[in-house]
């Protein structure tokens, strides 16, 4: 066979040639501008003539610091059809670690929205290695900054030939973009996807067994474009000549509602929070959200009264998918298998919850104490995967051996694994909570809790106990206009678990701290109940 190499630049000729006609739907701080792919392909040699003037070379690093938009999309493919290395920055990490950032990829370029302006402002100083700021705004004159070097991404791009040419000299294997993880303890972590990772995982995307995503659809990802590459979508959609709709900056629920009906949606994707609050402008408004064919929902676990919410009352299809930042992201996504589905509502329902089966390409086990657990829904382990979009090293970091080992990612996820293959997230390895001895899942009682319809939002965590070690402690937010005690929300509980389950509290709250990506943020959740409740550290 041909040895020819899977890089992005010959999606990107693939859409120039075949798609000319099919458009982004982008909104920016400007307005919402409805653009053809014939646009954005000759802005993306544009911008890699920009980039090519400024001296950018092969494996540099050119940052973006961005919301979902069209210019954004440009840099997607732009940056690494030079050789260059996109890395999209998570705008909303503390000054501090998006300095650390900036300096442990050595950015040589920056691409920064107008509106984030102020978060560059502040680390100015600590910044030396960025030669260039480029200002995305629809603007045709700069806005004052106190930054240097700065210059706008119009301008540069009307002076740019729109022939420049995308490189030949790419080799699969070569860096394409560059992502630091979010996590909750320690430094962030950056994960290297290839340009081979990449298309490979864009194939997967087009499956029908997976997100289907194909010319005919009307793609909206949500997800952050700075989070795990918006989970693909872009890359995919722009190869596929699907329509994109990129929701700009600080979408509201509100926001989405009128963009999937204006512009009849038939995909978004993101987090649960997001989908907790567009079912809450659903239930307000009056939109037509009838052109959607999938909600795709990743990043935590998704409520099941949620997917019954979208699915009984909005008609909804709602898929549950698994993946993370060093997994490109889809690693697993719940799809009933073809005999599954004359099973009753109700177990249909609870196979959907779960994170689902691997995609093909991609292989898992889960691991305990060094040996493989049985497919039986039971025994728990360690998730471990492994495949041609999983990384096999941190960026530049020692301490890549405790995750990457043997030939696998160890996920820190726990799992078990059903007699069909579908995968079921129990906890973090971090988030268990052991009570006398016994494994306890702060996953399931968050999803038992979410599925009272009163409550908007829930986390269970450990707090220390004298006599358990830990026990559970359960933090719930409500819906509007609705109350609650403790002793209802324990009652309720109460059915459906073993008695040592039941978390010894049941805070009610205004808010639960959530991650730049809109995750339970744990730790911060574990000082505030410490607090509220006056326990003393265990250490
Ligand atoms: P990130 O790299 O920020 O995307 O985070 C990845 C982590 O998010 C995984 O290791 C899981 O702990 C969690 N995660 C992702 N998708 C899901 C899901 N569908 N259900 C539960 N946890 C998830």
């Amino acid at each position: 066979m041909m040895q020819t190499q899977l890089t992005l630049t010959t999606m990107v000729r693939h859409a120039e040639k075949y798609f000319p006609n099919k458009t982004v739907i982008s909104r920016t701080l400007g307005g919402v501008q409805t653009i053809p792919y014939r646009k954005i392909t000759e802005r993306i040699h544009r911008l890699a003539g920009v980039l090519k003037n400024l001296g950018v070379k092969k494996g540099d690093k050119v940052g973006t610091i961005a919301w979902n938009h069209h210019r954004h999309l440009e840099a997607y493919f732009a940056i690494p059809s030079i050789g260059a290395v996109l890395h999209t920055i998570n705008l909303r990490v503390s000054p501090d670690d998006l300095a650390y950032i900036i300096n442990h990829a050595e950015d040589k370029v920056l691409l920064v929205d107008e509106d984030l302006f102020p978060l560059l402002e502040r680390i100015k100083d600590q910044i030396s290695n960025v030669e260039k700021i480029i200002m995305m705004t629809d603007k045709d004159d700069l806005p004052e900054t106190s930054l240097k070097n700065v210059a706008s991404y119009e301008s540069l791009l009307q002076e740019s030939d729109p022939d420049t040419a995308l490189s030949e000299d790419i080799n699969e294997n070569d860096m394409a973009g560059l992502c630091y993880t979010s996590g909750t303890t320690g430094r962030p972590k950056g994960v290297v996807y290839s340009h081979r990772g990449i298309y490979l995982h864009s194939l997967a995307l087009g499956l029908k067994d997976t997100a289907e995503l194909s010319e005919e659809d009307t793609a909206m990802p949500v997800v952050p474009m700075f989070h795990v590459n918006a989970w693909g979508i872009p890359f995919a959609a722009l190869w596929f000549g699907t329509t994109q709709v990129l929701p700009g900056p600080m979408p509201t629920p509100q926001i989405l509602a009128e963009l999937i009906e204006e512009h009849q949606v038939t995909i978004a994707a993101g987090v649960p929070t997001i989908w907790l609050g567009l079912l809450q402008a659903l239930e307000k408004g009056n939109y037509d959200t009838s052109s959607l064919r999938c909600i795709l929902c990743g990043g935590s676990a998704a409520p099941k009264g949620m997917i019954r919410a979208f699915e009984s009352k909005y008609k909804i299809p709602f898929v549950h998918a698994y993946g993370m930042t060093e997994t490109s992201p889809i690693v697993t996504l719940a799809r009933l298998k073809s005999y599954q589905r004359d099973l009753d509502e109700e177990e249909r329902l609870e196979l959907r919850a779960r994170q689902g089966m691997v995609v093909p390409g991609i292989e898992i086990k889960g691991v305990n104490e060094n040996r493989e657990i049985p497919h039986d829904g039971e025994a728990v382990g360690e998730l471990l995967v492994r495949g041609p979009w999983i990384a096999d090293s941190y960026y530049k970091n020692d301490r890549s051996e405790d995750s990457f080992r043997d030939g696998w990612l160890h996920t820190g996820d726990v799992v078990n694994i059903d007699e069909e293959g579908s995968v079921k997230i129990v906890d973090r390895t971090k988030d268990m909570i052991k009570s006398g001895g016994e494994w306890i899942s702060s996953a399931d009682l968050e999803n038992a809790l979410m599925a009272h319809e009163a409550v908007f939002e829930a986390a269970v965590i450990a707090v220390p106990d004298p006599k358990w070690q830990e026990r559970p402690v359960a933090c719930v937010v409500l819906k509007e206009n609705e109350k609650l005690t403790e002793e209802d929300m324990k009652q309720f509980l109460e059915p459906q678990f073993a008695k040592f389950w039941i978390p010894d509290r049941v805070l009610i709250m205004d808010e639960i701290p959530k991650t730049s990506v809109g995750k339970f943020l744990k730790r911060a959740l574990r000082d505030q109940v410490k607090e509220q409740l006056s326990l003393s550290d265990p250490s």
